[in-house]
């Protein structure tokens, strides 16, 4: 289960390295970052790595996913890809063309910035890098600095195990699993209405 406090409270993600729900994998040494092994922390936890994950919402750039459908994965592109992650966003600014609202993921845009971390974006804006007031959207143009969004809601992490489980839907029940047990394959028989 998630019952580690740490798991909610977003400041507590530091405390979750290596932790009871870390999987911390380590990679083999890697010639390009000096021979070293990395820690490759995963979770091993209701909610998977996004009860351990740093609540960064960026979904990259339009041209990740165009490359994809360019190497023969029709269907992948981002214009057919963007109704999926509108379908799965409760965005705290409403819908547009780039974010939907009142689906399972908080995602959250406007909070109290820390004056250290408004000096850093003043700075870079000085210098000339353009603002950009969301990342997700102008997605032809993600380069710039500005505020991440963020999977987080009420002030607690908003893992995928939380957001399954806030919305209430009669068709659609939270699977009971133990994280200990190892699957070999998971059938979905619900459908989440709206999909
Ligand atoms: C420390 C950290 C920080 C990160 N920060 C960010 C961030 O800020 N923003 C961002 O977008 N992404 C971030 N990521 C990445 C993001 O969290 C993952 O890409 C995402 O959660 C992967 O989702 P998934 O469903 O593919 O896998 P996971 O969420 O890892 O889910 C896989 C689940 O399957 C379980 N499992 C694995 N093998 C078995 C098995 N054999 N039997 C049974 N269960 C099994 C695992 O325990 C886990 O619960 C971060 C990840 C980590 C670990």
């Amino acid at each position: 289960m998630d019952e580690n406090p740490n798991i909610h409270d977003p400041a507590g993600l530091f405390a979750l390295r290596e932790g009871e729900e870390d999987r911390a994998y380590s990679t083999a040494p890697q010639k390009y970052a000096a021979n070293r092994a990395l820690h490759w922390p995963r979770g091993k936890v209701l909610g998977g790595s996004s009860s351990l994950n740093g609540m960064i919402y960026v979904r990259g750039h339009r041209t990740d996913y165009d490359n994809w459908a360019y190497l023969g994965n029709a269907g992948w592109d981002y214009e057919s890809l963007l109704p999926y992650f509108k379908r799965s966003e409760d965005f705290d600014r409403g819908e547009s063309r780039y974010h939907g609202q009142g689906d399972p993921l908080h995602v959250l845009s406007q909070f109290e910035l820390h004056p250290v971390n408004k000096a850093i974006i003043a700075a870079a804006v000085e210098k000339g890098y353009p603002h950009r007031d969301d990342f997700n959207a102008d997605a032809d143009e993600i380069y710039g600095v500005g505020v991440c969004h963020l999977t987080i809601k009420d002030g607690k992490r908003h893992s995928t195990a939380s957001a399954s489980t806030s919305q209430s839907h009669s068709t659609y029940s939270c699977i009971g699993a133990a994280t200990s047990v190892r699957w070999d394959a998971l059938h979905w028989r619900g459908v989440h209405p709206g999909w």
